[in-house]
């Protein structure tokens, strides 16, 4: 398919600002890499060799054009509209991060810089920044909080592999929030020669707009592809909203589209009312702060303290959310849902059972309110669920939330085995 020039994206205005949200609350000491970061950036995009070469990429390197899969089984299961998945599953690595994070390398050696930084919570950012560094020949570093380290071992070990640093951060809770003061500090020292990759539509002008941008390639494919597979426009497309940026990249393909209604699903945790989720916008337990370098909707106490946040998906325990969608938020283009981590273990094994498709705990929750609606709208419409990543990555939380007592006894095996 032929992928064209990204349609006229939502654009911040002065000091990026999208409405009320977003700006950039930065230490005067980065002023100067964020004035290289904001040129380069928009030289990138006005010259269309820059997207080619984008496009090209994640093409020859990324698995695009991900496919838009009909799913027939499910269909017939809730009745209602015909479901539609969009399969950012297929991309290397397994999931939408990759095209922002090749996106950012290409920005990276336009700016004739040779390092990387990230901090990672659940370790897929990072195993993503780890294998576009090893691809374009950076050096890499990625902050991880000790206590991560620890849970994550897998992305741990694949990092590793891939040729970047790991640094597991002791400081504070040990955890992201932790890794990120760490890997902020790296950058105030580093900064000439190092870009801090940013993984989703949050942070300090420009990120929100620049990673939107790179992943307005899953919402342009998706419309072109789904007049072609289904024959029309779909009535709704859902997404899972953690920082928000698979949900920004499909929103974006509909923008224009008054009859696509457009869903994000947040975590509900273990219920909006226990407290233990991270439901901003659906709860409507969010409020307007300022926090890690931008203004937007974030889980906060009266006196501006971020909240504890919970979710069985690491990738959507978050108190932010992009401020782009905020603003769509406030201005009523973009609905909000929570769903559980009850729902969300029901919707991946229902999915798996039906269909074949082990989607990521994130990207099941975009299922759970699309198979919530579905039943509802007729049965000559269609719906569109942005499958943001695979689950196999899940497997030992999903293991434990299925409680599997064969996993259980591979687990206790393995660990009797290098037992000393
Ligand atoms: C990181 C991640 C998310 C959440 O990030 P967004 O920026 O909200 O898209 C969702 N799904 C998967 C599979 C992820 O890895």
């Amino acid at each position: 398919m032929t992928i064209n020039l990204p349609p006229e994206l939502p654009s911040p205005g002065r000091g990026g600002y999208f409405g009320d949200f977003g700006g950039a609350f930065i230490p005067e000491m980065l002023h100067e890499t964020f004035a290289e970061l904001r040129a380069t950036f928009d030289s990138a995009r006005r010259d269309e060799t820059f997207w080619q070469s984008y496009v090209d990429v994640t093409t020859s390197y990324g698995g695009r054009p991900t496919p838009v899969t009909y799913c027939d089984n499910l269909s017939r299961t809730f009745g209602g509209a015909r479901i539609y998945v969009k399969r950012e599953d297929l991309n290397h690595t397994g999931a939408h991060k990759a095209n922002n994070v090749m996106g950012q390398g290409l920005l990276v050696q336009r700016m004739g810089k040779r390092r990387v930084i990230a901090e990672t919570g659940a370790g897929q950012h990072g195993v993503a920044t780890a294998t576009m560094a090893a691809r374009l020949g950076l050096d890499c570093t990625i902050y991880m909080g000790e206590v991560d380290v620890a849970r994550q071992h897998p992305n741990v070990f694949w990092m590793r592999q891939l040729g970047a640093e790991v640094v597991s951060v002791t400081d504070g809770t040990r955890t992201l929030k932790d890794a990120m003061n760490a890997c902020l500090r790296d950058w105030a020292d580093s900064m000439a020669d190092t870009h801090y990759v940013m993984g989703t539509v949050c942070g300090p002008h420009p990120f929100p707009q620049l990673v939107t941008y790179f992943q307005s390639i899953i919402g342009q494919e998706a419309r072109a592809q789904m007049l072609a597979v289904a024959g029309q426009l779909p009535s709704r497309v859902y997404a899972c909203v953690g920082g928000g940026s698979n949900a920004s990249g499909i929103f974006t393909g509909f923008l224009d589209d008054p009859e696509t209604e457009l869903v994000g699903v947040e975590a509900g945790g273990k219920g909006v009312e226990t407290g233990e989720h991270a439901a901003r916008l659906a709860g409507g337990q969010g409020s307007p702060g300022v926090a890690q370098g931008y203004k937007t909707v974030f889980l906060q106490n009266e006196e501006g303290l971020m909240r504890h946040t919970h979710s069985v998906a690491a990738g959507l325990d978050y108190i932010g959310i992009g401020p782009m969608l905020a603003d769509l938020h406030q201005r009523g283009r973009v609905r909000f849902e929570s769903a559980t981590d009850a729902e969300v273990v029901e919707a991946l094994r229902l999915t798996m059972r039906k269909e074949g498709i082990i989607p990521a705990l994130e990207s099941a929750h975009a299922f759970v309110a699309a198979f919530r609606e579905a039943p509802t709208l007729a049965d000559t419409s269609a719906i569109l669920v942005n499958q943001s990543g695979r689950g196999d990555k899940d497997i030992f939380t999903v293991a434990d939330a299925l409680d599997d007592e064969d996993w259980k006894d591979f687990i206790g095996q393995t660990a009797a085995r290098y037992a000393r």
